[in-house]
């Protein structure tokens, strides 16, 4: 069910138990074929499936919008909170639903720069509650939550999430044709060029002029609804996962 939707009352009669999702995105450029609401668009699609497969077995929050993305301000129109307020707001949504008693929360998150000032608040909160022994507090990526691998039969080249890449042009043709422009003509952008082991610090520029990775060029509506299904599905099976938690750590 939606927050959103609810009165306080109703929500005052929810079971404690209940799985929480809060969905964090972005609103960043997603180079020159995707609009900048991109990731917004991606995660709430996601999560509106999950709503359907799931409803009444779930809280949803409102979608949160505004993410880390500074390493995309040289390109104009993106919007991206400082990194060290990101995570207090961040935390201050989880302390919300903490404080109105439920303890089964997961961030949902939709966008790559959000990932360690996302991680980094659960564990922080972690510790300012650490005498509780009934708390779940879990941080994923939507793409990451995938039950199997991309299926090779079906023409894809990217086998990971990139940026306004193969995977999110395909799902953005599924979403909202409308919204893509000249995908074709995008020039590949090779995802790869990491410095592992090590991490690099980067801002786009150092990885693509153009603003986006990978492949968009190879995106289709129809990659684009096999990836809704195969994430949503992943979802929804976390979200029976935390539902069912009985304490104990999980097994593969
Ligand atoms: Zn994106």
């Amino acid at each position: 069910m939606l927050l959103a939707d609810l009165t306080s009352p109703q929500v005052r009669k929810l079971d404690r138990n209940l799985p929480v999702i809060i969905p964090i995105a972005a609103h960043e450029q997603h180079g020159a074929h995707l609009p900048l609401f991109t990731d917004s668009y991606l995660l709430g699609e996601v999560v509106r499936r999950t709503e359907v497969a799931r409803s009444t077995e779930v809280l949803i929050a409102p979608l949160q919008w505004l993410g880390n993305s500074h390493h995309h301000r040289d390109f104009p129109g993106t919007l991206s909170a400082q990194p060290r307020l990101y995570l207090d707001l961040v935390q201050g949504l989880v302390n919300n639903f903490l404080e109105d008693g439920f303890s089964r929360i997961l961030v949902l998150n939709g966008h790559g720069g959000n990932d360690i000032p996302g991680q980094q608040s659960m564990f922080e909160i972690r510790q300012q509650q650490r005498r509780r022994d009934d708390l779940l507090l879990l941080f994923s990526s939507y793409w990451k939550l995938r039950p199997t691998e991309v299926d090779p039969a079906r023409g894809f080249r990217q086998t990971e999430m990139g940026h306004a890449c193969e995977w999110e042009t395909s799902m953005m043709l599924q979403l909202g044709p409308q919204l893509v422009g000249d995908y074709q003509q995008a020039a590949d952008v090779d995802p790869q060029g990491s410095f592992l082991p090590a991490y690099r610090a980067w801002v786009t520029q150092d990885r693509s002029p153009v603003g986006h990775i990978g492949f968009p060029a190879l995106a289709s509506p129809e990659k684009g609804e096999y990836l809704f299904t195969l994430f949503a599905t992943g979802v929804a099976a976390l979200v029976d996962r935390i539902r069912c938690w009985n304490g104990h750590p999980w097994r593969e």
